[in-house]
């Protein structure tokens, strides 16, 4: 029976333990898939934006990712990966566990490197974590009138619409609450406001967020952040609130992984997400999105899962047909509405070249992104 071996419970491990389970059951085929993954929780992060504007409880962002055994029928083991031996096809755990396997697949997500950039780490808050959101809450409840400013210092970093979303969110929270005296800014490296999605997209957050009187400034560099303010070089913004988005890297335990021409990315090839040096070894995280050109966020994610699956499925079945790499359904909010747009992808030899374009703007969008995410997590629900 082949094994697979699935590291992290997070969006992309979560989605292949499913995959290949069921997929395996379907087709008669012998898989025995487990999951090590260190956190008894699986988190959908987006959920921490509204953690931090009140509109979700703290607990309403997890379900215990043990549950996937009766719901989805593999196997979950909660333990801290420390040592990847892919030489020896052995994963070392700290509670002293080895695991063997015959297919790897890698989902430990990515870590947050808030020291990379100076005064990034002293000051201003975030909802990147569960904790950051739950703190952010208490500062938007404090926060009586003034100067907010979202910046970040680069990209691609987890979500690329985040920064532009919440400022919109923002905005309807300061109306709701009856705050009028708030001017917004959105400091980020793109030129124009989230420039990967194409231009029907940079046209929908333009004018959301000129509805919105959010102001946008490109940054073109960072210099530091003071108690007051942001420098880059080419503005100085003062803030009375500062939301800061972090930067982002491969995980300490897979650094070995690291590519030579980027380090904060993993060295991976396409079109199925396979390390180079390991075709047993798939790695799918926001690590290994942008070398591969494809977006650093959940739903492009989901779909990566898919296809590394369905390779692991077809190498051990044989003749499986392989996954391609599928148009994804991106949603997220305006200024009292919401967008969904499509991006379509075709493999290039050693990239995914991606056209996106946007397909309805619906305020129920809001709606649906929310009982989305809350469904996803009450399927982990017994
Ligand atoms: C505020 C915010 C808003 C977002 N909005 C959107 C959105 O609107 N749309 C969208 O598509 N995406 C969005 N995202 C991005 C999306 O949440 C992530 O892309 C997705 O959760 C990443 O999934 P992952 O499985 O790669 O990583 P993670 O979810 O981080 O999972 C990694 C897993 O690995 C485990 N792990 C880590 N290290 C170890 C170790 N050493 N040993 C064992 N286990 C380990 C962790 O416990 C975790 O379970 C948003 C993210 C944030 C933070």
């Amino acid at each position: 029976m082949a094994k697979v071996l699935i590291l992290g419970g997070g969006t992309a491990g979560l989605v292949a333990g499913r995959y290949l389970t069921a997929e395996a059951k379907r087709l008669g085929i012998d898989v025995d898939v487990t999951m090590v993954t260190a956190s008894e929780r699986h988190y959908m992060p987006p959920l921490f934006m509204e953690v931090a504007l009140g509109s979700a409880a703290p607990h309403e962002t997890w379900a215990p990712i043990k549950n996937a055994e009766k719901v989805y029928g593999f196997k979950v083991d909660i333990d801290k990966v420390t040592d990847i031996d892919l030489a020896n096809r052995h994963v070392k755990t700290e509670s002293g566990k080895v695991y063997d396997y015959d297919y790897l697949f890698l989902g430990l997500g990515v870590k947050y490197v808030w020291d990379k950039y100076k005064g990034m780490n002293e000051y201003g808050y975030h909802n990147f974590t569960l904790d950051g959101a739950v703190e952010l809450h208490e500062k938007l409840f404090q926060f009586k009138g003034g100067k907010v400013v979202i910046y970040t210092p680069e990209g691609p970093h987890r979500c690329g619409i985040y920064p532009y979303e919440m400022s919109l969110n923002l905005r309807m929270y300061f109306e709701h609450r009856g705050i009028e005296d708030v001017e917004i800014t959105v400091v980020h490296p793109d030129k124009e406001p989230a420039i990967g999605l194409g231009p029907d997209l940079i046209r929908f957050f333009s004018r959301e967020m000129e509805k919105a009187r959010v102001k946008f400034i490109p940054n073109e560099g960072h210099v530091e952040i003071t108690p007051n303010k942001v420098v880059t070089k080419n503005a100085e913004v003062e803030y009375d609130l500062l939301i800061k988005v972090p930067p982002i890297a491969i995980p300490d335990v897979m650094a070995f992984m690291a590519d030579d021409k980027d380090p904060r990315w993993a060295k991976v090839k396409g079109p199925d997400f396979r390390y180079p040096d390991y075709d047993e070894v798939y790695i799918v995280s926001e690590a290994s999105m942008p070398p591969l050109g494809l977006l650093t966020a959940g739903v492009p994610l989901h779909n990566a899962a898919i296809v590394a699956s369905t390779s692991i499925l077809h190498r051990i079945h044989g003749g499986y047909p392989v996954a391609e790499y599928a148009p994804t359904l991106c949603v997220g909010h305006g200024y009292n509405t919401g967008f969904s747009g499509n991006c379509e992808y075709e493999w290039k030899g050693n990239k995914y070249k991606r056209e996106c374009y946007l397909l309805f703007k619906s305020p129920l969008v809001r709606l649906m992104k929310d009982s989305f995410y809350r469904g996803w997590l009450d399927s982990l629900r017994l």
